[in-house]
């Protein structure tokens, strides 16, 4: 049976949410807003902020302080959490900790549950996920990586370079993907869990880039014989590929729902724009063409909204969700793109300034049809899956 209706506790924690946001909405001007992030400072203030509001790190299990959000909930709260920028960052529920927090969960060990995820999920530290490296290394393509573990399967030395590392500068722990080779033998892609700071371990080069909403930015790091033994691998030597994907099918869709957040902001400063600018003597949502704009707008946040649901109701129900969260990373980065960009239009010369959080949210927008795989590697996944003969053409609704 289908059900649109949100339970009461869920639509209640949305609005407590809500209700937060607009208290640090302020803080989008405040000159600790960097264009390479939040600083940390800034970060400690607004998690204090949502600490005292008890709406820290809500999608953790309880555990850890937080509520064990389901996908489907998440979905709600993190879609109001992404109505400022600063939100995901004040909730400690933005990339790439909370990724990092769910693969911990999933994968790690006891001690490195209390080592690791404890302080990451009450947010006395922050996390970095070190995996794509400049060409030829590993982007899109994982299997290139560059960045080797060499050892005999008790001790590695691991030596490459990463970059687009978001938060490496500042991080207290570093999830790294390195290429293990045990006595010669390549025994493929093994998760690291690395304390920070460590001198094998430099930040070289802060990234400008076009998005500012990630705490302390991206950055190129550098590793140079760095000691790890078989108690630092998260999981099991050689499996680092599969677990990428346990961190990755969740949190695409936690970007969709965070962004989603976002480029409903935006619209609703269009629409309120719209209502109040005079052009040629009526506002100019008065003029078909803007009107047309705000209902395109319309349609793309719903469809977004709903695929968004549609593939944290998968997760919910225990599957992998590898095609449904391809799905949904595809249609909510280019559906929310369109909208941003429609905005911008509205609000004419004002949407290019920094008057309005719009630019920004443009800005950011784009980057989410690259990071978390790029669309037209997604399409090939679903194609590929498509045209083979065990896929059902029904889909994936069951
Ligand atoms: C803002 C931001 C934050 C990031 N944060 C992190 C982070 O914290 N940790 C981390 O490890 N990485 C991070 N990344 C890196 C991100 O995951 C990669 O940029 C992404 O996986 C793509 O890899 P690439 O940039 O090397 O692109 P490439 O692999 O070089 O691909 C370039 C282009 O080639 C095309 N292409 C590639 N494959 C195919 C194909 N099969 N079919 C057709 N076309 C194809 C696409 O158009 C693609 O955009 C971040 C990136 C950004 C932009």
């Amino acid at each position: 049976m289908f059900s649109f209706s949100t339970p009461q506790p869920d639509r209640e924690l949305a609005g407590a949410i809500r209700i937060f946001i607009e208290s640090i909405i302020p803080f989008e001007k405040d000159s600790r807003n960097t264009s390479h992030g939040p600083t940390d400072d800034l970060r400690r203030e607004l998690n204090k902020l949502a600490k005292d509001a008890g709406l820290l790190a809500p999608h953790v299990s309880q555990r850890y302080g937080g509520k064990s959000l389901t996908q489907m909930q998440r979905a709600i709260v993190f879609e109001a959490a992404g109505y400022s920028p600063l939100g995901p960052i004040a909730l400690h529920c933005a990339a790439p900790d909370e990724g990092n927090m769910h693969l911990l969960e999933m994968v790690a060990s006891e001690a490195q549950k209390e080592h690791f995820l404890r302080p990451l999920a009450t947010a006395q530290v922050r996390s970095c996920f070190a995996m794509t490296e400049p060409s030829p290394g590993a982007g899109s393509d994982p299997s290139l990586l560059q960045t080797t573990a060499t050892g005999d399967g008790e001790t590695f030395r691991v030596s490459g370079r990463k970059w687009l590392i978001t938060g490496g500068e500042g991080a207290a722990f570093m999830i790294l993907m390195a290429r293990t080779i045990i006595e010669g033998r390549d025994a493929g892609a093994t998760m690291f869990l690395v304390d920070l700071p460590n001198p094998a371990v430099k930040v070289t080069r802060l990234i400008d880039s076009m998005d500012s909403s990630f705490t302390e930015g991206h950055a190129v790091v550098d590793i140079e014989n760095l000691v790890v033994t078989k108690d630092d691998v998260l999981g099991e030597i050689g499996q680092g590929l599969r677990y990428a994907q346990v961190r990755l099918a969740p949190a695409r869709l936690s970007h969709c729902m965070r962004w989603l957040g976002a480029a409903q902001r935006a619209h609703d400063i269009a629409v309120e724009h719209a209502r109040i600018r005079p052009a040629f003597g009526v506002p100019i949502g008065q003029h078909e063409a803007v009107g047309f704009s705000l209902a395109d707008n319309d349609m793309d946040l719903h469809v977004a909204r709903l695929v968004t649901m549609h593939g944290a109701w998968t997760l919910d129900q225990g599957q992998r969700g590898s095609m449904e969260s391809s799905r949904a990373k595809v249609i909510v980065s280019e559906a929310l793109f369109r909208v941003a960009d429609r905005c911008v239009q509205i609000l004419g010369g004002l949407g290019l300034t920094a008057d309005t959080v719009v630019a920004q949210i443009f800005r950011e927008l784009r980057a989410f049809r690259i990071y978390d795989g790029p669309s037209e590697t997604h399409r090939w996944a679903l194609a590929r899956r498509i045209v083979s003969p065990k896929h059902s053409s029904g889909g994936s609704v069951q």
